[in-house]
């Protein structure tokens, strides 16, 4: 006679099918210890984020924690697609672009100095290694999704050595990808270009201060901050978060922030962890909120609050149900 072997049920601490654990790391030693509980569990790798506001009156070695966080994770590669969206009124339609910025040195170096008062040198760093690997994620990323055309933009009539260094290894690289035409453009040709006519380019590479202002004016071009998210991608890591990093403290605990952005972003995530399912279910409750719903924030010009939308975005999620999901 065998006794009875008692079944377990795992404690209900479930969400999403993983088990979540709250760490309270209380004071004296507990937070020192149990970040080595934290060390000694793997970590994931990908994170959410919202933009970390940095305070413009700190002396100039203070660096921006977003910055910090980009170049120690070495998220190299920031890639934003502006994509008109229907539903959304603009003044241009079709507009299709993939920014794709180097993330971690350029103009963003933080190296700045006062020789003699009145007198500031600061520096943008463009290394041949760096320009290297972001000219080929963009390549690698236009022959992934099936574009044509790879456009660099760069000031090499003034920066001769900096953003001539950064052309030259977009032209080195272009040759290893014959089905991809590569041109190049001079930044501000390229804004004009952008609002007048944007359907013309196709995927731009660009150093990081260019892909900064090029991702703004392109973010405009499809409905403003509100819409477009953005992705930061390195060799282990990946962070989501929205294209234009805004912080919105003027509009922050109003319910009137667009949740688009954001929420798309953390569509990208799900993709980058191969969700699509899951993914593409939110993306399209997003969508047909936008165009069939015209739940619109004030930021498109109309009266619904944030949670108004995401509501709406929550009934058309709960409606496509978990039954449609083949993973
Ligand atoms: P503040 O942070 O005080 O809003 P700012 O000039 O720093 O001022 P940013 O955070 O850079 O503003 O944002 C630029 C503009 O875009 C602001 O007018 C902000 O309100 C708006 N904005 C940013 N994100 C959103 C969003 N998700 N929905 C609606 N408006 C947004």
């Amino acid at each position: 006679h065998q006794a009875k072997q008692p079944t377990y049920t795992p404690p209900p601490a479930k969400y999403g099918g993983r088990h979540t654990v709250t760490l309270i790391p209380g004071d004296g030693i507990g937070p020192e210890l149990s970040g080595y509980v934290r060390e000694l569990f793997r970590r994931n790798g990908v994170a959410l984020k919202g933009n970390i506001e940095t305070n413009h009156n700190l002396p100039s070695s203070h660096k921006s924690r977003n910055n910090l966080l980009r170049t120690t994770l070495d998220l190299y590669a920031n890639v934003i697609h502006c994509q008109s969206l229907p539903g959304v009124r603009t003044r241009h339609s079709n507009v299709d672009i993939m920014i794709i910025r180097e993330n971690t040195e350029g103009e963003y170096s933080s190296l700045e100095h006062e020789n003699v008062p009145g007198v500031v040198e600061c520096l943008k760093i463009i290394t041949r290694s760096k320009s290297l690997r972001i000219a080929d994620y963009a390549f690698k990323t236009a022959r992934e999704k099936g574009r044509s055309r790879v456009t660099a933009v760069h000031k090499a009539n003034i920066m001769k050595l900096g953003d001539g260094l950064f052309l030259e290894c977009c032209k080195e690289v272009a040759s290893g990808y014959p089905e991809i035409s590569f041109d190049s453009m001079i930044v501000d040709n390229t804004t004009m270009q952008l609002v007048s006519r944007p359907q013309q380019f196709d995927v731009m590479v660009m150093p990081n201060l260019y892909g900064n202002v090029v991702s703004n004016v392109c973010a405009g071009l499809v409905g403003g901050p509100g819409l477009v998210p953005g992705a930061n991608y390195g060799k282990d890591y990946a962070v989501f978060e929205t294209g234009t990093r805004n912080t919105g403290k003027s509009i922050a605990n109003c319910n009137k922030a667009n949740p688009t952005a954001m929420l798309l972003a953390s569509c990208l995530l799900l993709d980058h962890l191969k969700l699509h399912a899951y993914a593409h279910i939110i993306r399209s409750a997003i969508l047909s909120t936008l165009t069939e719903a015209q739940l619109h924030t004030a930021d498109l010009g109309g009266h619904s609050s944030t949670s108004d939308v995401v509501q709406s975005i929550m009934d058309a999620v709960q409606s496509a149900g978990p039954r449609t999901l083949s993973m």
